[in-house]
């Protein structure tokens, strides 16, 4: 994918207004039964070719809940396959929509040792100063 939504989501909404691809469903649609937002892997681009960065993750209030996962790409195929935490859709012909078959594009500058469930897209924001 990409990216993943972790249970810090809000359900606000803002990721699914602003994901290019329609790539996000929203809690009642996740598919994996979870109460939060969820990226479809087999969709979502990291936004490549359209924004500087991910735009979901660029907007969500709730920092850290939208986090790097592994490229989609048939190297990673495997981690896709875990049905519990992704639900992959199936093409006409029956064929699971797994990177294997279709990979997706993905941020080439961004390494795969920076990547992973938990790694921040965003930076923290630096701690506010207290005034008075
Ligand atoms: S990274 Fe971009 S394409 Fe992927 S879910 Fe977020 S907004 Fe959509
Ligand atoms: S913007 Fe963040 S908190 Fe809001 S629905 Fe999306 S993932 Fe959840």
């Amino acid at each position: 994918m990409s990216v993943i939504i972790n249970d810090t989501c809000i359900t606000c909404d803002a990721c699914l207004q602003q994901c290019p691809v329609n790539a996000i469903v929203d809690d009642s649609s996740n598919p994996t039964g979870k109460k939060q937002y969820y990226v479809q892997p087999d969709k979502c681009v990291e936004c490549v070719g359209i924004y500087d960065d991910p735009q979901c993750a660029a907007i969500c209030p709730s920092i850290g809940c939208i986090t790097w996962d592994m490229p989609f790409t048939a190297e990673f195929d495997e981690h896709f396959r875990n049905e519990e935490m992704y639900k992959l859709g199936v093409s006409k012909d029956g064929t699971l929509k797994s990177p294997l078959y279709k990979e997706k594009s993905y941020r080439k500058d961004i390494s795969v040792s920076e990547r992973g469930i938990g790694k921040l897209v965003q930076e923290e924001p630096e701690e506010l100063e207290e005034v008075g």
